[in-house]
């Protein structure tokens, strides 16, 4: 069998291992750090068509997106769920002449007024028309309701739909799993190695991991999947050229406020704001989520936290919005940032740089390779495909099949559990039989795997250090953790909250 490295195990990494299994080769994903450690933690959470990349007629990606959008309502009922979308608009007219800008010109134009009614009604009729294979509903003027929270020069708003994934983290643990289960009934070589490093011995990839276990492989291609880091991981697999990405972070507010949540309903917010830059108030669980920022960076993706002057900017655009329920910093439970794995390109604004996937094949190494570049959650799949049928064809080989109608599994359904097993732990609605369940299957190594990325609770209204104790045991009894070592992993745990979320733990 011919063996395909994936280095990333973020939604794209994930999303093209389970493919490449399908497509019949056998697969090891390695990553510095956990699942979905990058960007995919640090999106606005929404499988969309991207409305906003018709302004630059950008139609391939948005009918593919929405395709997807579809796809991944059909066969991943149990992470992406219908959201409907709101468009406050203050004026009838206004815009025509930005919009053509955009068309004429593409990133280089910069919009000078904002967006009309006539103009979103066009867009989103347009956007309904790409919407091919869609069963959502279609997008529709409604009228303003009296008394509604939002600011009272928004005199119209026009309704669509999108869906929401609220936690691409979750999704990618079961991309993995479903991919782990695929290999196991084809009989294939399928491993997950993450906090781990690689280097090149000839033609062979040694994986250590953090604790300096080894694993040495001979495979017939490799593929970066690194997101934002793709240019240091193929500098560091030897493949030299020039600079593929140019990440732009964007930052999110999580708040929880029950008359902002109120406010909200069932349905999102999508409003410009005075910048141009689109804003999203959407609902999140029993809090509401608003992003985003977009701005150039150059440092390590691992680094980005959300800067006093981002949160300012999000906290006064949902003012201005929603000037009934106005926030402050107080009201903020978290905040997060990550950055865009986009083309490197000089575009006049960062908003216009191309939201398009690209494949980018590497000569000169041991092994044909290729680094992904761009590609977002809505077209994980999508891209996948994709790059599993060019990966093969290289080798000479046509995919024996693909994910296309592959349901993804719903791992976060308790298993049955008796006894102590069924006790919650504290501070959670997560049975101690199922955590430790999560930490067997889903390749749980740290305390911040479990709060981040696997249970969520980072998102919780509230977490309790007897909380992310009783976790700490519970990684103990799975041989996670050495029991002398569980204060040092929760005073970790909650440093990390408070540095990089502004998180606090009670
Ligand atoms: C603010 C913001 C909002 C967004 N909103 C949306 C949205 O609403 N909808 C949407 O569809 N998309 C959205 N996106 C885009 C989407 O989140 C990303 O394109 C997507 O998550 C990228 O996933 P990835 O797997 O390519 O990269 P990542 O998730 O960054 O994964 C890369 C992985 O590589 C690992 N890695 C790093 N270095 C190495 C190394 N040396 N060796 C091995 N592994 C390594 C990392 O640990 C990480 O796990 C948004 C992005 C941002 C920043």
């Amino acid at each position: 069998m011919s063996l395909v490295i994936v280095f990333g195990a973020g939604i794209n990494g994930a999303a093209l291992a389970r493919e490449l299994i399908l497509a019949g080769s056998d697969v090891v994903v390695v990553d510095s750090a956990d699942l979905a450690f990058g960007t995919t933690a640090y999106s606005s959470r929404l499988v969309h068509g991207g409305l906003r990349y018709l302004e630059f007629a950008d139609t391939p990606l948005v009918r593919e997106s929405l395709d997807e959008r579809e796809r991944l309502l059909t066969l991943a009922p149990a992470y992406v769920k219908p959201l409907e979308f709101r468009v406050p608009v203050e004026r009838r007219l206004g815009g025509f002449l930005d919009g053509l800008g955009k068309l004429l010109f593409g990133g280089k134009y910069k919009p000078r007024s904002r967006r009309g009614l006539w103009v979103v009604r066009f867009g989103l009729w347009w956007y309904d028309a790409l919407a091919r294979t869609s069963t959502l509903p279609k997008s529709r003027v409604l009228r303003r309701e009296p008394g509604a929270a939002l600011a009272e020069r928004y005199g119209r708003l026009l309704s669509y739909y999108d869906a929401q994934m609220r936690f691409p983290e979750q999704f990618t643990a079961a991309l993995l799993a479903d991919a782990r289960q695929a290999a196991d009934e084809a009989g294939r070589l399928f491993a997950v190695h993450t906090y781990s490093g690689a280097s090149v011995d000839g033609s062979s990839i040694i994986v250590t991991d953090d604790l300096s276990v080894t694993h040495t492989y001979r495979p017939a291609a490799i593929v970066n999947a690194a997101g934002p880091w793709g240019d240091d991981i193929r500098q560091a697999l030897g493949y030299t050229g020039k600079r593929l990405i140019g990440g732009t972070k964007g930052s999110h507010i999580v708040v929880y406020r029950d008359d902002l949540r109120r406010a909200l309903g069932d349905a999102a917010l999508y409003a410009e704001a005075p910048d141009g830059r689109p804003v999203f108030v959407i609902p999140f669980g029993a809090a509401v989520l608003i992003g985003t920022t977009d701005l150039p960076y150059d440092d390590d993706p691992a680094d980005a936290v959300a800067s006093e002057q981002e949160l300012d900017y999000l906290i006064n655009l949902t003012n201005t919005l929603l000037p009934g329920c106005a926030i402050d910093r107080g009201d903020v439970t978290l905040h997060y940032s990550g950055v865009r794995p986009l083309p490197h390109v000089d575009a006049a604004t960062t908003a216009a740089i191309t939201r398009r996937h690209a494949i980018v094949e590497h000569a000169g190494g041991p092994w044909p390779a290729w680094t992904l570049v761009g590609g977002k959650l809505t077209t994980c799949r999508a891209l996948a495909e994709e790059t599993a049928a060019v990966v093969l064809k290289k080798l000479g080989r046509t995919p024996a099949a693909n994910s296309r109608e592959r349901p993804i599994p719903a791992i976060y359904e308790a298993p049955p559990l008796a006894g102590d097993d069924t006790r919650s732990v504290v501070g959670t609605t997560w049975p101690r039989g199922q955590v430790r369940h999560i930490i067997r299957t889903q390749w749980v190594r740290r305390l911040e795997d479990l709060v981040e990325r696997r249970l969520m609770l980072l998102f919780e209204p509230r977490l309790e250090r007897a909380t992310l104790a009783e976790l700490a045991e519970l990684l103990v009894l799975e041989g996670r953790l050495y029991e002398h070592q569980a204060e040092a992993a929760i005073a970790r745990t909650v440093a990390r909250l408070a540095d990089h979320f502004g998180r606090k733990v009670s």
